[in-house]
């Protein structure tokens, strides 16, 4: 098929007409369960009430006026966010990336205003993901993103994940930041432990660098708290989030301390929608969903319920899953069969199910999922395990199948 969109995703042959809560709809009323939900984005599911009144309302009332004015409902939005984390100040972005871009501003920018220009130096981990800017793909590190597109960002060293030796050794007179995913999501769900997170801590604290933690993916509920950080015993100093903020409306936020902030003056960066009157609105909608009482413990519970659901499928299918991993609602099924044939697999069966690095298929299901919905996820993938499971056969005794 031809098409006038630029052709850099490899997209499945499948479109949907509408979506109910954590069910997608094609045209033809065929309904899959959806547990990538927009990859962590759809974190109320699809078509949620309270979010359609809210951007319904605001749609009515005013979308844009840029940020030469107040916005009193960005204010509100802050202030909540504030409120529920380490941070004093937001900045609201409409993406991940730029919400990274910030990150890596500020931290400059505080050793720029401590009077030391040349600490502008970010150490990131070997699997990370934070975007595809040229300064979030250079943060990234992965060579085949890299590929093509002039000289890499200057500012950023990578160490590998978990090596401290290595990033002790990392650390220099220049470094102004530490920037690491909790749990990394592209990277194949792989959660860091709290112990090398406290070491990272202790570390920034030690040499004055400030620490960065990217909860795109984390953040907003995905875990069972509203960020991830809350998980660890580690405070950062900056935070971006996006994905599920919106809830499907495009947006992000980058978090910080007012200490870490202190660089950032009248000018010193901008943006033309980011903040705007009706993102802000659907970002308060989703808060009022999120920070309801019982309902991150429903979301801690329902991640607990999930794991163990997806470890019988282990027992089941021992050929086919290595490993389950990851925390509240985001988890990660290490395949041993090409992970990207699992989720073609997993469609078969009416589920969405995403690939990630490391061989790894990620569910990232909406927070308002139900427990009958994730007993469904979880035989529908044990019916994805089953039909592999004599695919394989098939192939291996090719005599047998006739
Ligand atoms: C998705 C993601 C990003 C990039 O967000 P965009 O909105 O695509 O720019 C950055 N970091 C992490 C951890 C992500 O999951």
């Amino acid at each position: 098929m031809t098409s006038p969109l630029l052709q850099i995703f490899a997209r499945a042959d499948l479109s949907f007409e509408k979506g109910e809560g954590a069910w997608l709809v094609t045209s033809d009323g065929e309904r899959y369960l959806d547990f990538g939900a927009g990859i962590a984005v759809n974190a109320l599911g699809h078509a949620h009430p309270h979010l359609v009144e809210a951007l319904t309302t605001q749609a009515g009332k005013l979308w844009h006026t840029s940020n030469l004015f107040h916005i009193p409902e960005g204010e509100r939005l802050a202030q909540r966010l504030v409120d529920a984390s380490f941070a004093d100040v937001v900045f609201f972005s409409n993406s991940g990336a730029e919400a990274n871009e910030a990150a890596i501003k500020i931290a400059r920018r505080y050793h720029f205003s401590n009077g030391h220009p040349d600490r502008y130096r970010i150490i990131t981990f070997e699997g990370a993901f934070h975007g595809r800017t040229l300064a979030t793909l250079a943060a990234g590190g992965q060579a085949k993103y890299l590929e093509g597109f002039g000289p890499k960002v200057e500012g950023f060293d990578q160490v590998p994940l978990g090596d401290m030796a290595a990033l002790k050794a990392a650390i220099g007179p220049d470094t102004a930041a530490l920037m690491i995913e909790p749990i990394q999501g592209e990277g194949g769900v792989r959660e860091v432990p709290n112990a090398y997170l406290q070491e990272l801590r202790a570390l920034c604290d030690q040499h004055g660098i400030l620490l960065i933690f990217d909860e795109i993916q984390t953040g907003i509920g995905r875990t069972g708290k509203l960020f991830a950080y809350e998980n660890t015993g580690v405070t950062p100093d900056i935070l971006a989030a996006a994905k599920g903020i919106g809830g499907g409306f495009p947006m992000g936020a980058c978090l910080a301390t007012s200490r870490a902030a202190k660089g950032m003056t009248y000018g010193s960066h901008g943006t033309t929608f980011g903040g705007n009157p009706l993102a802000m609105a659907v970002g308060n909608a989703v808060l009022d969903v999120v920070l309801a009482p019982g309902f991150l413990e429903d979301v801690e519970r329902k991640g607990l319920l999930l794991k163990q659901r997806l470890a019988s499928l282990i027992d089941r299918h021992p050929t086919m899953i290595a490993e389950i991993r990851g925390h509240g609602l985001m988890m990660g099924i290490k395949t041993r069969v090409p992970n990207t044939d699992f989720v073609t697999a997993a469609r078969d069966q009416k589920i969405i199910v995403i690939g990630a690095g490391d061989n790894v298929v990620r569910l990232l299901p909406p927070l308002i999922v139900s427990d009958a919905e994730i007993a469904e996820a979880v035989d529908r993938l044990d019916a994805t395990c089953a039909a592999l499971e004599s695919e394989q056969a098939a192939k291996a005794a090719p005599g047998a199948a006739l």
